[in-house]
């Protein structure tokens, strides 16, 4: 049966890099490896200048009803005034929220050939392949109360509210323990128990979360030593779970193991549905829309296709083709193939030939 996948390119290089997942994706129906519908929606600046707000009702209901949203990038300068809840940013919160993402998945893959392009030396980067389990709806960033207090002496007082329940925390960690089990079968799940409840909660649950899953080593980690630990020894880990705050620093951390912003992908996970087991879902580059280069034609079209790839591993189960991509990427970055932010200097291509190339590389 046909799946259906809609795509929001936004605004920015979202346009041109979403054009080279198109291409990959008509190849792969065009030879009975897939069997995709596209639908097309505005989301970010594009939507609120055809609607007035960052994403329509109607392409709303597009998103509830694919079975994936493929998502580009949001934002720029001409938006900068808009009132602040129809910022581009806006129509990104707003499928994170209406579809219920509340998972999301940051691999941090360092290509053999870009290993030098890491802050870190080669030997402590090169093969590195992490995955980082950010919890997405709760914690400090959506905690009630958040306000800040004018205490009429001169000071003021801010408040952010630290929030967890069982269920939050017990829906995350399976999903990082499930994933593991599709990896190396290790789960370090960070918190900081030591001096926070929410903390002391979130190992409490994760361990016995981590008890139906005996054929993974699950391992207890305070953040900042995990943070520590991802620039001293990254590859120890495998996957890691954790909060939305500390996920939020770690996974950047651990992005910029790997060299540059142009080839990072992310998901991001609803529950399954309780009839079908399918998952609401949501995948893109973890960069904005780059309006300093945006219409040049040379962004990385990388984040996008492995966000893509992503995808075909995620919600559609096809592992073998999404690991056919990520070869794909890694073949044409050894036969020294470079869009301008990683070329260090030396001889680039655009995006079309990137994602050309990456293209004939699958088909060969
Ligand atoms: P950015 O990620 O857009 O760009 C940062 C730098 O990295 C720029 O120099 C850019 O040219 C470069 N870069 C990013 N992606 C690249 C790619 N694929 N290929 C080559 N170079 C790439 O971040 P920013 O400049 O801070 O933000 C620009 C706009 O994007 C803002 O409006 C911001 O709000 C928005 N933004 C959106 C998202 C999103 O849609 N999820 C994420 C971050 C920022």
């Amino acid at each position: 049966m046909a799946q259906k996948l809609l795509l929001l390119p936004g605004d920015g290089i979202g346009v041109e890099i979403m054009k080279e997942v198109e291409k990959l994706i008509g190849w792969m129906n065009s030879q009975g490896l897939t069997d995709f519908t596209l639908e097309r929606g505005l989301v970010g600046g594009c939507a609120y200048d055809a609607h007035g707000e960052a994403i329509s009702e109607d392409d709303m209901k597009k998103a509830l009803a694919a079975d994936a949203v493929i998502f580009g990038a949001v934002g720029g300068p001409k938006w900068d005034k808009v009132p602040y809840d129809k910022r581009p940013e806006a129509g990104l919160l707003r499928l994170r929220k209406d579809l219920g993402l509340f998972a999301n998945l940051r691999p941090a893959i360092c290509y053999p050939a870009l290993a030098d392009a890491s802050s870190l030396k080669r030997e402590l980067v090169e093969g590195l392949d992490i995955l980082i389990v950010r919890e997405l709806t709760g914690g400090v960033y959506f905690g009630e109360p958040k306000e800040i207090t004018d205490l009429g002496n001169g000071q003021k007082r801010a408040v952010d509210t630290q929030v967890y329940e069982t269920y939050e925390i017990e829906r995350i960690v399976r999903v990082a323990c499930d994933l593991a089990r599709t990896r190396k079968h290790k789960v370090h799940s960070a918190d900081k128990k030591n001096v926070m409840k929410s903390g002391v909660l979130w190992d409490e649950v994760a361990q016995r979360v981590a008890k139906d899953y005996p054929d993974l080593e699950f391992q207890h980690i305070l953040a900042d030593n995990a943070a520590m630990q991802l620039v001293r020894n990254p590859k120890q880990f495998d996957v890691m779970v954790t909060d939305n705050l500390f996920g939020d620093i770690l996974s950047d951390a651990a992005a910029m193991l790997t060299g540059s912003l142009g080839m990072l992908p992310s998901a991001s996970l609803g529950a399954p549905d309780t009839a079908t087991g399918k998952r609401k879902a949501l995948y893109e580059p973890v960069h904005g829309s780059a309006p300093d280069i945006a219409g040049k034609g040379i962004a990385n079209p990388i984040a996008m296709i492995a966000s893509f790839a992503m995808a075909l591993r995620y919600s559609f189960n096809l592992v073998g083709l999404a690991d056919q991509v990520e070869k794909a990427i890694a073949d044409v970055l050894a036969d020294g193939l470079r869009t301008g932010d990683i070329a260090q200097g030396g001889k680039s291509v655009g995006t079309e030939e990137m994602g050309a190339s990456i293209l004939k590389k699958l088909q060969a």
